[in-house]
């Protein structure tokens, strides 16, 4: 099922939460809304689930108006960071919850019940631990067994809230995994809120970046990370290093230095920042091409990458990461004089990518 959302506003008080946002999820995608903590994800995420109402803009499902359609009848699933599971009942009875309180004359029978929780339980592999209580189950398996609850019920749509924000960095990362997986089994239209870059890249089809309120950028996981449409986008995916210099000739400037910009480079800017990954530098001896020099402060070695902190005359130290090879090759000295040169960079004018 497909879910658009048009020109949605939110306030709270005096202060503006989303601030006319607009956004398709096409049926069966899986959606990551990304951003930092107070950007709006969870209230867009409440607005589609119809928990919380828009203050203007609407929300269709399947190009059919919901906007003021109850929670009830939308027929989504839901899973957040601290679903607390009943305590009292099995695993099993979590699981079974939704479908045995329902209406006698919708429930189905307690055969088909016991059929369809046992068939949830071992898509989410925990079909061993169906006479378990909560308090028996490690935090992600209680995570896996709430998604296999929101299933139940055979929702339309599936809404995440930070699912397995609670865990540890190794658990999140087998079950972000996990979802992926169990995700293309199902193909059910799903909208995941993170906070965490790495996570939204790796399990989602498309990401959207969000910020006070607004949409940066929507698109692919690999078209977000290597075109970030603004700064901000940039900066929140991962380290950069700022260049301020002008853009001319098709040449981005930084002091002395010059940059050849490919065919794209559009008119010469009075100012602009070039962003650029520690691991998109590269360091030399000479001189050519180079958009920085600086010396050698810092070196540390971090497991397979190495990373190298060149500090500018007067100017703020810039870090490189370089795979252990290229550094051996480099036989670098710390105090030693080099040049640093990009491989990529983005350059920006104000917010507009050139
Ligand atoms: P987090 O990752 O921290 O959960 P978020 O991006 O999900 O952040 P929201 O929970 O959507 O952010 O909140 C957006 C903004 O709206 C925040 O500044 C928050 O304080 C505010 N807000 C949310 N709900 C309410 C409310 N019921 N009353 C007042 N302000 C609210």
């Amino acid at each position: 099922m497909s879910i658009e959302i048009r020109n949605i506003e939110k306030r709270f008080g005096n202060f503006t939460a989303l601030d006319k946002v607009s956004l398709t999820v096409e049926s069966g995608e899986l959606l990551a809304l990304l951003g930092p903590s107070g950007c709006g994800k969870t209230t867009l995420l409440r607005i589609i689930a119809g928990l919380e109402q828009p203050d203007a803009g609407q929300v269709l499902f399947e190009g059919r108006d919901a906007t003021h359609q109850h929670v009830a009848e939308r027929q989504v699933g839901f899973v957040f960071q601290h679903y607390a599971l009943f305590r009292h009942m099995t695993v099993f009875d979590n699981v079974a919850f939704g479908l045995t309180v329902r209406p006698r004359k919708v429930r189905p029978e307690a055969a088909e019940i016991r059929e369809r929780v046992m068939q949830l339980l071992k898509m989410v592999q925990l079909d061993w631990l169906a006479d378990a209580y909560p308090a028996q189950l490690s935090g992600g398996q209680r995570q896996r067994i709430a998604l296999a609850r929101s299933l139940a019920v055979e929702p339309r749509v599936l809404l995440l809230d930070e699912p397995f924000g609670a865990l540890d960095a190794k658990v999140r990362k087998d079950l972000r995994r996990w979802l992926r997986k169990l995700h293309d089994d199902m193909h059910i239209t799903s909208v995941f809120v993170t906070h965490d870059q790495e996570e939204a890249l790796e399990v989602s089809d498309r990401v959207v970046v969000m910020d006070h309120g607004h949409i940066e950028q929507v698109g692919r996981p690999d078209d977000i990370y290597e075109q970030p449409a603004t700064p901000f986008v940039t900066r929140f995916l991962g380290d950069v290093n700022l260049f301020h210099g002008r853009v001319e000739d098709g040449r981005f400037t930084h002091g002395d230095f010059a940059h050849a910009l490919d065919d794209r480079a559009g008119a010469g800017t009075d100012t602009a920042v070039a962003y650029v990954r520690p691991h998109d530098l590269d360091l030399a001896r000479a001189r050519d091409g180079a958009l920085a020099c600086g010396t050698v402060e810092h070196i540390h070695a971090v497991g397979p990458l190495v990373r190298v902190e060149v500090v500018p005359a007067g100017g703020d130290a810039i870090e490189v990461v370089l795979g252990k090879e290229r550094f051996r090759e480099l036989a670098l000295v710390p105090g030693e004089q080099v040049y640093v040169t990009a491989r990529k960079l983005a350059v920006f004018s104000g917010d507009y990518a050139i």
